[in-house]
């Protein structure tokens, strides 16, 4: 049986959302910058999709910027309000220890170029407070930026609380939103959300395009300089066919948000029933707070790497970390973050769910991973020393 459960590092595209591009390559295929027909023709598809993609977010289409994904987004987003925030003399940002490299690597290079940056803790409950935020924001603070649905261990945010306090203060406020946006139910204007980054391939859309809500007003800094795409803010020809994949995959995860999650959440508490029976296990992420679809234990023991190889062998995609970090020997910043010991983060699994799981796959799962741990544990040093009490167990 082959399970694909890393639906966190990206997901299979929707048969809608490959049909929703099909006709974007060789039936409607202008340059939405050329004045003759067949461009305006593809104008008037890209300008449609803007507006389609802003009535699922709550905002108005001219605040939608298309982008070639999350990365990219949560970087302009970050760079604009820090380059803004320079011109009044304000060069301190407030983000969280557990943000995606997207935003933790901008916020480094801002680091070295001068600016403060206070990294909220995350131990408590693996999330953040809005209190916490309202804390840490000063008269120098240009802006707060902090995940919304973290993508390791999937804490949800308390986005509308701390969108609530950055507006009291006068501080603008983005999210990085790419695993939360066709997940879980967005109103950028009721949740005071100055910018949202979103990414389609998180979503049953294509890689490579994203976008950038940003709220009207707020001037916004160009990362790439040519023609005048984008309201003169991202340069480029527009992937047409991609933004269409991407907003008809958009409307169909809005519209069926509620069974899907629905399903998602059976599969995913099934799931961390099953898990939690393993001995010497802990949960990561906030249990109350989390998005349907994510899933993140440790094992005392045993090594992630392992883990994922062998489950690989049984037909079982998954990931211990981000799929950015695995491959490296350091274990994940999300889980020192939240306070797991180095020995502890380094047997980490994220299992990520999605509709097309079923329960069938769940049992294998479940079937697979104590197998493979107690495989790993007999042949595993540490774990006999713990066992015979020459070291102590931590979970
Ligand atoms: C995947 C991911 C990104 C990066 O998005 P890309 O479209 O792959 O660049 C950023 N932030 C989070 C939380 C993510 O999960």
């Amino acid at each position: 049986m082959q399970v694909y459960a890393d639906n966190a590092a990206t997901t299979k595209m929707s048969r809608l959302a490959i049909d929703a591009m099909l006709p974007y390559f060789d039936t409607v295929y202008g340059n939405p910058s050329s004045l003759h027909t067949p461009g305006q023709e593809a104008k008037e598809a890209l300008e449609d999709a803007r507006a389609r993609m802003a009535k699922c977010l709550g905002c108005e289409a001219r605040e939608i910027y298309f982008t070639s994904g999350g990365s990219e987004a949560d970087n302009q987003a970050i760079i604009s309000a820090a380059r803004y925030g320079a011109q009044k003399n304000k060069k301190h940002i407030i983000s969280t220890a557990f943000e995606h490299h997207a935003v933790l690597h901008t916020l480094n290079k801002l680091e070295k170029e001068g600016y403060e940056i206070t990294l909220l803790d995350v131990k408590t409950n693996h999330n953040i407070t809005a209190q916490q935020v309202k804390d840490a924001i000063r008269e120098d603070t240009c802006l707060v930026t902090c995940v919304y649905g973290n993508n390791e261990i999937g804490s949800l945010l308390p986005i509308a609380e701390i969108g609530a306090v950055c507006k009291e203060a006068g501080v603008p406020f983005h999210t990085d939103g790419v695993q939360a946006v066709g997940h879980v139910a967005i109103d950028v204007k009721a949740q005071n959300i100055d910018m949202l980054s979103l990414s389609a391939h998180k979503f049953h859309g294509p890689m490579g395009i994203g976008a950038l809500y940003v709220r009207r007003g707020f001037p916004l800094t160009n990362l790439i300089e040519g023609g005048a795409q984008e309201r003169g803010k991202r340069a480029g020809t527009e992937n047409l066919p991609a933004i269409m994949g991407m907003v008809a995959a958009l409307e169909d995860a809005c519209q069926h948000m509620e069974e899907n999650n629905k399903k998602v959440t059976y599969l995913r508490d099934k799931l961390i029933a099953g898990l939690s029976q393993i001995p010497h296990c802990a949960r990561n992420g906030d249990a109350e707070h989390c998005l349907p679809g994510i899933v993140s234990f440790c094992f005392e023991g045993i090594e992630g790497e392992s883990l994922l190889l062998l489950l690989d062998a049984k037909g079982i995609a998954a990931s211990s970390g981000s799929a950015c970090t695995s491959g490296s020997l350091d274990p994940s910043h999300v889980l020192l973050a939240i306070g797991r010991v180095h020995d502890v983060a380094h047997g980490s699994l994220r299992l990520s769910l999605s509709h097309y799981n079923t329960e069938e796959e769940i049992d294998h799962i479940l079937t697979a991973v104590p197998e493979v741990v107690s495989l790993l544990r007999n042949m595993s040093p540490v774990w006999r020393d713990l066992q015979t009490g020459v070291r102590e167990y931590i979970l």
